[in-house]
């Protein structure tokens, strides 16, 4: 059975830098009918913030990346978090104490930086297995326990990177406790994957350099390698960087606050520096499950692009539409409508989303976007009078096709799309005036927005009252 864990630290928030080592695993679990497990790295108490699990869960949870193990879900093989396997992480250090292949290292932190001195004066890599002090004493928790490493070479295959090797000048005696008597990460990930039963070791590329000394830990305590998969970092839109919180990486969950689906935030991050060698773009997690594979993961960085994340999000926004009909987007829109929206029936807001939704990029447009069909706009004749159709038109001509279409209206019967499509088909043959001209005119007096869905459809919502009105409004005005 195929065993995957996400491990993150809880440092902050999940950015989108950082989420695939997530999805990846979660993906891998899922098509294998595997299991997937979230286990909190929480031993470095410097780096610790308050409420970063809850973010952790949170993100976890909104992009529907459940977890068989772990945090809030239980299962056999906790606690979850590392902060409380302390026990466990000394019994496994015991069995290397045991074997000769750890010691005990009261050194103090001063006479190790003279060590790296003297080394950085003679121009040699320093290695702490140069210095190993000579009788140490017994372990106790309180002083620092270092791995006895015996330096050779390794081979290795990484399921994302290829064939890896490795010489003996990487190996060192690394720190596997520490003094506080938490272990190390490199310690305590190579135990927990171990009890834990994880058979795909999935995380940044970042930890690739230290994988020697993972092999020689593995190898000291007779356990079968898992599968070691590096993905590769998410790169900054612009440079070689990786992309971080530094360069305003934001947090995953506050592209949900901006309007971004999840469905479309799990599409993207999955899609990138992944593909099925299809052209195909748009997956929805079964999907994902069923054509992710690592080896089709890139092995080079990926550019994080926002344009195409929203791009993406505009094609998921109408996929919902277009499968589960305009009430099953509008259950989502909750918090994103303009304030003025709420004195309106939720029958009308549905109306309104109906002819709109094609239009969004993010849920967050429509505060801007839909604006004028819940309160009149503020009437801006520069608007009109500079328009590319319409600034040819002296004003006195404005007010009078103005007029010409009130009356046109007033007398329409059926208030519905078809009539009022109907309708100013007959202005534009009364009137003489190209659909641009007649169209900017009355889509500029109905909204004063840059852009507005097609006429008929805004009139239709609008209703007959409102558009009289303002186009009076604006015949006034001008
Ligand atoms: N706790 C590590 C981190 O957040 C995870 C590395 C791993 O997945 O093993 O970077």
């Amino acid at each position: 059975m195929i065993v995957t864990r996400f491990a993150p630290s809880p440092t902050g928030y999940i950015h989108i830098g950082n989420v695939r080592s997530a999805i990846y695993p979660y993906l891998l679990a899922r098509q294998n009918d595997g299991k997937m497990i979230l286990r909190i790295e929480d031993t470095d108490r410097a780096r610790y913030v308050e409420g970063a699990t809850e973010l952790i869960e949170d993100t976890l949870e909104w992009l529907g990346l459940n977890w068989d193990e772990g945090p809030i879900v239980g299962g056999s093989h906790g606690p979850y978090f590392q902060s409380e396997r302390k026990e466990i992480y000394h019994e496994w250090a015991r069995k290397l104490i045991a074997t000769g292949r750890a010691y005990a290292d009261p050194t103090p932190p001063e006479k190790i930086d003279e060590y790296r001195k003297q080394c950085n004066e003679q121009k040699i890599p320093f290695l702490y297995r140069n210095f190993r002090p000579e009788n140490p004493p017994e372990w106790q928790p309180g002083t620092p326990l270092r791995f006895k490493v015996e330096p050779k070479s390794y081979q290795w295959h990484d399921e994302v990177m290829g064939d890896m090797h490795s010489g003996p000048e990487v190996l060192d005696d690394i720190i596997l406790i520490k003094k506080d008597g938490f272990p190390t990460y490199n310690f305590a990930h190579i135990v927990d994957d171990a009890e834990m039963g994880v058979t795909h070791v999935m995380r940044g590329v970042e930890y690739l350099s230290s994988t020697p000394n993972y092999l020689a830990i593995y190898e000291a305590l007779g356990l079968t390698r898992p599968k070691l998969v590096s993905l590769p970092h998410i790169l900054a839109p612009t440079g070689n960087k990786k992309l971080g919180k530094r360069d305003g990486a934001k947090s995953v969950t506050e592209y949900r606050d901006d309007g971004v689906l999840a469905e479309a935030m799990l599409n993207y991050l999955a899609c990138l520096g992944w593909n099925d060698g299809t052209e195909q773009e748009i997956y929805t997690k079964a999907e994902l499950i069923k054509n992710f594979s690592l080896d089709r993961v890139q092995n080079s960085g990926a550019r994080y692009d926002e344009t195409k994340l929203l791009w993406m999000n505009g094609q998921w926004i109408r996929r919902i539409v277009d499968e589960q009909g305009v009430e099953a987007l509008y259950s989502r829109t909750d918090n994103f409508w303009p304030a003025s929206a709420a004195s309106h029936s939720q029958e009308y807001r549905i109306k309104v989303l109906s002819i709109i939704y094609d239009r969004l990029k993010t849920l967050s447009d429509l505060r801007e976007m839909t604006a004028y069909f819940f309160s009149d706009p503020e009437i801006n004749t520069d608007m009109i009078i500079n328009n590319k159709f319409l600034k040819k038109m002296p004003e006195s001509e404005l007010e009078s096709l103005l007029k010409e279409c009130i009356a046109k209206l007033t007398n329409l019967n059926n208030w519905d799309a078809d009539s009022l499509q109907a309708a100013l088909n007959d202005l534009l043959a009364e009137t003489n005036k190209k659909p641009a001209e007649l169209f900017s005119l009355i889509r500029i007096a109905l909204s004063f927005a840059p852009f507005s869905p097609a006429l008929n459809l805004t009139m239709d919502v609008l209703g007959k009252d409102t558009t009289l009105a303002r186009l009076n409004a604006v015949a006034r005005a001008i």
